[in-house]
């Protein structure tokens, strides 16, 4: 008798994707993933529910829901899901306001992630989704050494690209070096024990690398002028620059402070998605696009007295959908010129609530000259110019074209860029770009720039409150309002990540399937 085995008998059956996972998991196939597939008892009792927005917490949203049978519509005003989570490709379009739609003319195969681009290796309901969806990830190299600080201004050490571990060396060699004096001259005796101290400055030789006289002086950490090799080929070290040219040429100030390795989010390990971080999305719509109208604009929010009712324009006019319950993902920018009959308190928190302004532009170049020239491979250059960074690619290291995330910015910068047409951003990123790498003009093939708070249907990079804020209008918005839940990431405290989407969007099923029980 021909024998089928456990994995080819569930592909051959189509049940590999997404649902058969549990059964996977259950008949020990697969290894648990760090977080959990959502478990929920009881059944749906043919409840219908309207989802506002295929985002990733939308489609998170309807996937959960499905699991359990619940009958689900997903209303889209893009032609595409996925929302945020979005990677530009040939071809791939955007709209702002009051400007015309933009087409990316970006090679095939090249592509870069208008949004998100790393998953921290905390973020476990991402990591996870990625497993139960088949998505492959692999890493994201946020920290380089050998990308480049380039500070504007008129320091000595300024207008020039220097390596991040030059400046990071000698900073914190002279802190290190600073502070066994203070421990010497015994400034610090109150604080320390003789013993305590003697361990600090020993911790401190090493943390700074001070020489046996206890100062900061060349060391190979910083890299090599002449790099080490054959017979008499020692190595030629460069003297640290001096401290007050860094803190004369803005090195040491907030634009500069390392934040890859001090903050939560941005340590190593981080991962993306292998091919571009919408093949997150495109996992999920795998699942739902059933359920998902495309090019379904919401314009109207109704709680009644049975349950809701919701109208949307397309292209062949407008529509009217009843359901039992509907979750809202629309981002708040946008919500607030919608039409809806919520309370006072949620009309207004959503009216209240403001988003960060941020802008990427993805500048495709011929040569991988950054690798090629320079030997920086992926991490991100820092500035304190209108660019903020540029993002180096973490994938096809050593291929042949590639694009760097030109500028990556926020706030102010992001607001005046966002101001600029496209080619003027173009025109900013190449010539600001070309102070650090010469080789722009050169090699330079096409340009796409998306600004997230004059995108349409965004309105924003991600949910900012301050913490009075989080005590009244976040407050106001956990809450269903009647019929109406509300989801996405800015009903979390993980703004700016896709796990805040995907929190959410549990937290909400969760809570949509306790009413169904109850009733
Ligand atoms: C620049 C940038 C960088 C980021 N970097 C990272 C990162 O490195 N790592 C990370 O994990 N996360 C990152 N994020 C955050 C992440 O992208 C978001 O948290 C997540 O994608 C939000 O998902 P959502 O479903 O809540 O919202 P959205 O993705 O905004 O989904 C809302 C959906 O509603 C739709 N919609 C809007 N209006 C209407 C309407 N009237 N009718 C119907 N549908 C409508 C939209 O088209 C959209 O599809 C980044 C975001 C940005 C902008």
């Amino acid at each position: 008798m021909k024998t089928v085995s456990r994995r080819k008998f569930l592909s051959h059956t189509g049940m590999l994707a997404g649902g058969i996972y549990p059964a996977m998991l259950a008949m020990g196939m697969l290894r648990k993933a760090p977080a959990s597939p959502f478990q929920l008892d009881g059944d749906a009792k043919g409840k219908h529910v309207i989802i506002l927005g295929a985002g990733l917490a939308g489609m998170a949203s309807a996937y959960e829901l499905m699991k359990k049978g619940y009958q689900c519509t997903i209303l889209e005003a893009r032609e595409r899901a996925g929302g945020r989570c979005w990677s530009v490709r040939k071809g791939s379009v955007n709209q702002e306001m009051g400007r015309p739609l933009q087409t990316a003319g970006l090679d095939d195969g090249l592509y870069f992630n208008a949004g998100p681009s790393r998953i921290p290796h905390h973020h476990q309901l991402t990591l996870h989704y990625c497993k139960e969806l088949n998505v492959p990830v692999e890493i994201y190299n946020n920290v380089n050494e050998a990308a480049y600080y380039f500070s504007e201004g008129k320091g000595s050490l300024s207008n020039k690209k220097i390596r991040a571990r030059e400046i990071h060396n000698d900073r914190r060699g002279y802190m290190s070096e600073l502070l066994v004096k203070a421990i010497d001259q015994k400034q610090l005796d109150a604080a320390m024990t003789k013993e305590d101290a003697q361990k600090v400055i020993e911790y401190l030789r090493a943390e700074g690398g001070l020489d046996i006289d206890k100062l900061y002086k060349a060391s190979a950490r910083r890299g090599y002028m002449e790099e080490p090799g054959a017979g008499e080929k020692v190595g030629r070290i460069a003297d640290p620059y001096k401290l007050h040219d860094i803190i004369a040429s803005g090195l040491m100030d907030p634009d500069f402070y390392n934040v890859a390795e001090y903050t939560y989010e941005l340590q190593m390990t981080m991962f993306q998605a292998r091919g571009g971080m919408d093949m997150i999305a495109k996992a999920f719509e795998k699942q739902v696009g059933q359920f998902i109208k495309y090019h379904a604009e919401v314009s109207s929010i109704k709680n009644t007295d049975a349950g809701v009712s919701i109208s949307y324009k397309d292209s062949t006019g407008e529509h009217k959908i009843d359901g039992d319950l509907c979750i809202c993902t629309i981002p708040l920018p946008v919500l607030s010129n919608i039409d809806h009959n919520f309370s006072s308190d949620v009309s207004r928190a959503i009216d209240y609530v403001s988003y960060i302004q941020t802008g990427k532009i993805g500048l495709q170049f011929k040569r991988r000259f950054w690798e090629e020239d320079e030997q920086v491979y992926g991490g991100i250059t820092h500035t304190n110019n209108e660019l903020t960074q540029i993002f180096y690619p973490s994938y096809d290291y050593l291929g042949k074209k590639g694009i760097l995330i030109g500028y990556y910015n926020f706030n102010d910068k992001a607001k005046r860029t966002g101001e600029l047409s496209f080619k003027e951003r173009e025109q900013l990123a190449m010539e600001k770009g070309a102070l650090i790498h010469g080789q722009y003009p050169k090699e330079f093939e096409n340009s796409f720039s998306i600004s997230w708070h004059k995108t349409k249907y965004s309105l924003g990079g991600w949910a900012l409150y301050s913490a009075e804020e989080r005590q009244t209008v976040y407050k106001a918005l956990l809450e269903p309002d009647k019929q109406v839940y509300f989801a996405g990431e800015h009903l979390t405290y993980l703004n700016a990540w896709m796990a805040g989407a995907f929190e959410s969007a549990r937290s909400v099923v969760e809570a949509v399937h306790k009413r169904v029980q109850a009733a």
